[in-house]
C-alpha cells in the first residue's frame, strides 16, 4: 500500500513526487507514456514568468509570483540551468500604450521589479525591436529554462531519494474503498491512502473515475510554434511579449536557454486531446504576429516547428484541491500556463495547504542523496575533457556533431534510475537531434548505442510512443 499515488509524470507531478520524498511515506508516479516530462511540459515557451498576466486574486497570480521567487533555488539544487534573462512587454499603437500603462501599474503592485522605457531606451536594449514599438515594459525577473530538463532531473532527484516511477502505466479505472483507492493501469494495480491527479489535459477524465459530478472540465488549447537555429549575434535577449489579449500571452519571441529562438505559440481550442500535430495556417500566423514586434527575424533558419496542448479548464483558474466529494483525491487540474513558472509552487501549495491537514509529514532521518549532473563536454574545459577521456574513451567519440555530443554522455543518460529508453528521450536529456541537421546524422547512431545498451534488437527501438518504430525491416545483410 502507497501513501500518495500521483497520477502523471510531468512538471507537476514530478516536483510533488520531489516534494514528497523528503518524508517517511511510500510514494509512487504512474505514468502513460515512456518518459517524464513527455507531454505539455515538453511542448511550452519554457518561461519563468514574472507574474504581470495573471488575474488579480487568482491561484494562477498566487502560485505564479511564489512560483518565480523559488525557481533559481530548485534550479541549484537540481543541477539544471535557469537564466534570469528578463522580458520585455512591447505596445505598437497609442491604444495598446495606455494598456501598458494599466499593466506597468498593476504589476507595480504585485511587486514584481519593472520600469517602462521609451522606444530608444528598449531600442538599445534590444536593436530587433520592430519599427513600430513605441513604449516597452521592462520585467528583469522572467526568467528561462529547459522544461524537460528540469522534470526529468525532478524526477531523477525524487527516485534517488525513495520515489517509484512506474512508465507505460495508463490509468483506466480507480476504485474507491473505504480508506484507501485501487488504481488499475494497463500494466497492474496499485493501492494508495491518496491520490494526487496531475494527469494534464486527462485531469478531468480521470476525476471522472472516481466522482459523478466533477464541476470542472478540461480542454485542450493548442499552441504552435517555430524553433530557430542559433544565433551568432542574438535575435532578441529577452523574452517579447505583444499586449495580452482575451486569448492569452499572444506570439512571443523567445529566446532559450540553449541559445535558440523560439516563435509562438498561437491559441486554438480543439476537441482531439492528442491533436499535436502543425498546420501551415496557424504558423504562418505566428511569423506574422512574431514580425508585429521584432523585425530582422531570418525564417531561413526554421530548424523545426512543434505543438503543445494547454490545459485549460472551465474555471479559468488552477484547480488545485482535494475533491470535495472525494476525501484523499487531489485535483491538480487545468494547469495551463503559468503552470510551468508556478510548478515549484504548486508542490509546496499542496503539501502545505491540502495534504498536511490530512497526513502527519515526517522528515526522513537519512541524508538525501544528491543528483548527480548530467556529463557536458561541451562545456568543459580541455584537461577536463582530457580527464574523462583516459577514463572512457565513448567521451571522444562525437555522435552529435550539431551538438557536440559523444557516445559517453549517451550511455550515462541510458543507465540513470530515470534512464532514456528511447531516442526522443535520449534527445531531452543530452540534445542529440535538437541542433541543425535535426537527427539526420546521429539518429542512427542514437538507434544503436539504445540497443546495444538495453539489449535490444534496433528494430525494437522506438521514437517517441509504442507506435512510433523506427526500423520495421532489414533491406541488406
Ligand atoms: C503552448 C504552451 C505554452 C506554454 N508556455 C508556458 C510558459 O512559457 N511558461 C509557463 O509557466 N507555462 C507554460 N505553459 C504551461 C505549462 O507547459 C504547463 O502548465 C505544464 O507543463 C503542465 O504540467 P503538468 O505536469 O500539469 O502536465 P503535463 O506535462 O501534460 O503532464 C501530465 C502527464 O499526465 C500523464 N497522463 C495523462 N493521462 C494519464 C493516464 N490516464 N494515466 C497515466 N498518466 C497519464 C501524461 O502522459 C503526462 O505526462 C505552456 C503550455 C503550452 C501547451
Amino acid at each position: 500500500m502507497y501513501d500518495f499515488l500521483i497520477i502523471g509524470a510531468g512538471i507537476t507531478g514530478s516536483l510533488i513526487a520531489r516534494d514528497l520524498s523528503h518524508y517517511q511515506c511510500r510514494v509512487a508516479v504512474l505514468e502513460k507514456d515512456n518518459d517524464v516530462a513527455n507531454e505539455a511540459t515538453s511542448a511550452n515557451s519554457a518561461i519563468i514568468h514574472s507574474g504581470h498576466d495573471p488575474h488579480d486574486g487568482s491561484l494562477k497570480l498566487r502560485l505564479n509570483l511564489r512560483g518565480n521567487a523559488m525557481y533559481e533555488g530548485l534550479c541549484k539544487e537540481l543541477k539544471v540551468d535557469f537564466e534570469r534573462n528578463g522580458a520585455f512587454v512591447v505596445a505598437v499603437n497609442q491604444s495598446e500604450s495606455s494598456n501598458l500603462l494599466e499593466i506597468y501599474e498593476k504589476a507595480k503592485e504585485r511587486g514584481i521589479p519593472c520600469s517602462l522605457l521609451s522606444r530608444e531606451e528598449a531600442i538599445a536594449k534590444e536593436p530587433n525591436l520592430s519599427d513600430d514599438v513605441i513604449l516597452a515594459l521592462d520585467l528583469p525577473s522572467s526568467g528561462i529554462v529547459s522544461p524537460w530538463e528540469v522534470c526529468i532531473a525532478a524526477m531523477e532527484d525524487a527516485i534517488n531519494n525513495g520515489v517509484e516511477l512506474y512508465l507505460g502505466n495508463k490509468v483506466l479505472k480507480i476504485d474507491k474503498k473505504d480508506e484507501s483507492f485501487v488504481v488499475h493501469t494497463t500494466k497492474g494495480n496499485y493501492e494508495s491512502r491518496f491520490v494526487i491527479n496531475c494527469a494534464g489535459v486527462y485531469s478531468d477524465e480521470i476525476y471522472a473515475m472516481v466522482s459523478d459530478r466533477p464541476g470542472f472540465f478540461v480542454k485542450a488549447r493548442k499552441g504552435e510554434y517555430y524553433v530557430l537555429d542559433k544565433f551568432d549575434e542574438p535575435l532578441v535577449t529577452r523574452t517579447i511579449y505583444p499586449l495580452p489579449s482575451e486569448k492569452g500571452k499572444g506570439v512571443l519571441v523567445v529566446p532559450t536557454i540553449h541559445h535558440n529562438v523560439l516563435l509562438g505559440p498561437n491559441s486554438q481550442i480543439i476537441d482531439d486531446k492528442e491533436a499535436n500535430d502543425n498546420t501551415a495556417a496557424a504558423l504562418e500566423n505566428v511569423r506574422k504576429d512574431a514580425m508585429k514586434t521584432v523585425k530582422n527575424i531570418p525564417m531561413n533558419m526554421v530548424i523545426r516547428t512543434y505543438a503543445g496542448l494547454r490545459s485549460s479548464g472551465s474555471t479559468g483558474d488552477f484547480i488545485i484541491e482535494e475533491a470535495k466529494d472525494v476525501a484523499r483525491f487531489v485535483n491538480v487540474a487545468a494547469i495551463e500556463s503559468p503552470g510551468l513558472a508556478s510548478a515549484p509552487a504548486i508542490a509546496e501549495y499542496v503539501h502545505e495547504e491540502i495534504l498536511a491537514k490530512k497526513y502527519v509529514f515526517v522528515l526522513k532521518d537519512e541524508p538525501r542523496i544528491e543528483r548527480r549532473p548530467w556529463i557536458i563536454i561541451n562545456r568543459m574545459g580541455n584537461e577536463e575533457k582530457q580527464a574523462l577521456v583516459k577514463q572512457d574513451p565513448r567521451f571522444a567519440q562525437m555522435v552529435c556533431r550539431c551538438e557536440y555530443i559523444s557516445e559517453g554522455e549517451i550511455v550515462d543518460i541510458i543507465h540513470r534510475n530515470c534512464g532514456a529508453r528511447t531516442v526522443k528521450a535520449v534527445k531531452r536529456r543530452v540534445r542529440p537531434g535538437a541542433g541543425r541537421c535535426q537527427g539526420g546524422f546521429c539518429e542512427p547512431r542514437v538507434v544503436a548505442i539504445l540497443a546495444r545498451e538495453l539489449n535490444l534488437s534496433p528494430m525494437d527501438i522506438l521514437l517517441d510512443g509504442d507506435e512510433s518504430k523506427l526500423l520495421i525491416a532489414r533491406t541488406k545483410e
